[in-house]
């Protein structure tokens, strides 16, 4: 549900930019979804490939999505870390209160923050 609402924002976002530049065709698009977003790809993509059929605009639009690698800061000593099996986890809430249990392989300290990763960005669009 949350991914159908998501995928039609951001065909209302395509439709306000097609006006801007008076297209009347988007062909490719490509989002970044943020890795600690906790939007289920697939889910995203079904939604957004049955919506886009509603408009001849979105019709034939191609999604393509990134997802960057989930990336913590930590509060102790500032080292960037890079945890991929995390993201998995943090889908059901943040444990230990938005913390990770994982170490912070510079200094040992369990203060890993995410960085940032929690929003769908729209950063390339393709029109005609
Ligand atoms: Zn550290």
């Amino acid at each position: 549900m949350h991914e159908l609402s998501l995928a039609q924002g951001l065909l209302d976002q395509l439709h306000t930019l097609a006006a801007e530049h008076k297209v009347e065709r988007i062909i490719r698009l490509t989002v970044t979804i943020g890795p600690f977003s906790g939007i289920v790809v697939d889910s995203f993509t079904f939604g957004f490939d049955a919506l886009k059929l509603d408009n001849p605009l979105t019709r034939e639009a191609v999604l393509e999505i990134e997802v960057p690698q989930p990336l913590y800061r930590c509060l102790d000593c500032g080292e960037s870390i890079v945890l991929e099996q995390e993201v998995h986890e943090l889908d059901f809430g943040l444990p230990y209160g938005g913390f990770t249990n994982k170490d912070c392989p510079a200094c040992g300290s369990h203060r890993l923050s995410p960085v940032g990763g929690d929003e769908l960005i729209l950063h390339q669009v393709e029109m005609e």
